[in-house]
C-alpha cells in the first residue's frame, strides 16, 4: 500500500531517481511585461473565414434561405446534405432547383478545409489529416477506429496561445481561433471520410455505423481559449439531425489546461459533455514550469473547479496525465495526486496516465514501463480509478501539433 500520509516531496527508494525539468535543455519561459509567464489568450486579428451554414444557429438558418429568396424548407434541405449526408457538393444536391444551386451551395457552403496531406498507420484504422485554412494557416485533426467506436480528435484553434514547453503547437504561438464551422466541417469531412470507407480496422462482427460516435478536443489550441466558437460547435455536435450530427454529448470530451473561470462557465451551460483536466502535475512548483497557465490558476484552484464540474454535471471528470521520464512520474506524485483527488470526495473523477510519445535522447520522452505501472498502481491502490491510456498514432505523430510543426 502506498503511505497514507499525503506525499509533499520524495518520500522513498522508489524516488531517488532525478528530477529533470523543463529548463534541462535550455527550454525558457517567455516572460511578458509585468514578469509572468507569457500567455495569448486574446486570438491576432486575422482575416475571418468566410461564414458558413455550420456557422449559423438552427433558428437562423430558415430567414437566412428566405433573405435569399428561397422557400423555408430549403433549410432543412441544406442541412440534411450537409449534417447528415456530409456534403456540399451542388452536384450532389439534387433536391435543389438546377437554376442557381451553385451559386447558393457556394455561398452558403465555402470550402473551409484543405485536406494538405494526410498519414495513415499501417492497420489504416487511424488517419492523422493536416489540413489548410482559407488563410494558409494548418491545423490538423486524428480520426481513431475503437472496437465499437470511432472517436476524432479536432483542433480548435490554429496553434495555441498556452506555451506548455513538451508541446510542438505551444512553441510556436496562437495564429487565431479557428470558427465554429471550421471546428464542425472537420467532423463533417472525417464522416465523410468514413462514408467513402477510408478508414480501416473495422473487424467483421463490427457493426458500429460508419460515424464519428467519439470526439475529443484534444488536437490544436486551448478548445476553453475559444470558448463561444467551441460551445456552439458543440451545439452543433448534439443537435438532433437534421440540424446538425445528432451525436451524445458524453461522448464529446471538452479539455483544458486550466482555465478555472471557464470551467466554471461550462459546467453551467448545462450540455453533460466529458469534462478533462490535462494536470500532468499534482504540484504547483513543477506544475507552473510545465503548464505555464498554472501561473494564473493554482493545481488546487483547477481540482476545485473540475469537482465542481461533477457537482454541477453529475459527470465524472477525466484528468489527463501525460507520464515523462524523471519529470512528473515519481511515486510521491502518485501519491500526492490521489490525496488532492479523495481530499475533494470519492468517486467524482478517473485518472488516464499517458506514456509521453518517446523522443530518443531528448529529456521530453515516456516513463519507463516499470515506472508507469507503480504510477498507476498507486492511484489504483489508493481508490483513484486510474486508466493507462494508449499511444495511439505513435507512428505518425500522434502528439498534438508535430505534423503542422513539421510542414
Ligand atoms: S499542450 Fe495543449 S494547451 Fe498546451 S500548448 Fe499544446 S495545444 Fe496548447
Amino acid at each position: 500500500m502506498p503511505p497514507q500520509t499525503p506525499a509533499t516531496g520524495p518520500t522513498s527508494a522508489a524516488d531517488t531517481r532525478p528530477q529533470v525539468r523543463p529548463a534541462t535543455e535550455g527550454w525558457e519561459q517567455k516572460v511578458g511585461s509585468d514578469g509572468r509567464p507569457l500567455l495569448q489568450f486574446a486570438s491576432p486579428r486575422r482575416g475571418r473565414p468566410p461564414v458558413h451554414w455550420a456557422d449559423l444557429r438552427v433558428e437562423d438558418r430558415a430567414p437566412k434561405v428566405v433573405e435569399l429568396g428561397l422557400p423555408r424548407f430549403r433549410a432543412a434541405q441544406l442541412s440534411t446534405h450537409y449534417f447528415v449526408h456530409h456534403t456540399a457538393e451542388p452536384a450532389e444536391m439534387t433536391d435543389l432547383p438546377a437554376a442557381g444551386r451553385e451559386e447558393l451551395v457556394r455561398a452558403l457552403m465555402p470550402p473551409l478545409l484543405t485536406e494538405v496531406r494526410r498519414l495513415t498507420t499501417d492497420d489504416g484504422a487511424t488517419i492523422k489529416f493536416l489540413w489548410k485554412l482559407h488563410d494558409g494557416a494548418l491545423v490538423e485533426s486524428v480520426l481513431m477506429r475503437y472496437p465499437g467506436r470511432v472517436t476524432l480528435c479536432v483542433s480548435s484553434q490554429a496553434g495555441c496561445g498556452m506555451n506548455c514547453p513538451f508541446c510542438a503547437t505551444g512553441q510556436n504561438g496562437l495564429t487565431r481561433n479557428m470558427s465554429t464551422a471550421e471546428i464542425v466541417d472537420q467532423v463533417v469531412a472525417a464522416n465523410r471520410a468514413l462514408a467513402r470507407g477510408e478508414l480501416g480496422g473495422k473487424s467483421r462482427d463490427d457493426s458500429t455505423p460508419d460515424r464519428v460516435s467519439n470526439i475529443v478536443f484534444m488536437g490544436m489550441g486551448e478548445p476553453l481559449a475559444n470558448y463561444k466558437r467551441v460551445i456552439e460547435s458543440v451545439r452543433s455536435m448534439v443537435a438532433e439531425r437534421p440540424h446538425g450530427l445528432g451525436m451524445s454529448a458524453r461522448g464529446i470530451t471538452v479539455s483544458t489546461v486550466g482555465l478555472v473561470p471557464a470551467i466554471d462557465k461550462l459546467a453551467a451551460e448545462g450540455i453533460p459533455v466529458t469534462f478533462a483536466l490535462s494536470l500532468h502535475a499534482p504540484d504547483d512548483e513543477l506544475r507552473d514550469e510545465l503548464i505555464p497557465v498554472n501561473s494564473r490558476w493554482k493545481v488546487d484552484e483547477a481540482l476545485d473547479s473540475a469537482r465542481r464540474y461533477f457537482e454541477a454535471t453529475g459527470r465524472r471528470v477525466s484528468i489527463e496525465y501525460a507520464l515523462i521520464k524523471d519529470m512528473n512520474d515519481h511515486a510521491w506524485r502518485a501519491d500526492l495526486l490521489a490525496s488532492k483527488l479523495n481530499a475533494r470526495g470519492r468517486g467524482w473523477v478517473h485518472v488516464n496516465p499517458i506514456p509521453l510519445n518517446p523522443t530518443p535522447g531528448s529529456i521530453w520522452t515516456a516513463s519507463e514501463p516499470d515506472v508507469t505501472r507503480e504510477f498507476v498502481r498507486r492511484l489504483n491502490d489508493a481508490g483513484v480509478p486510474t486508466t493507462l491510456r494508449d499511444t495511439r498514432g505513435k507512428e505518425i505523430d500522434g502528439a498534438c501539433g508535430q505534423l503542422a510543426a513539421a510542414d
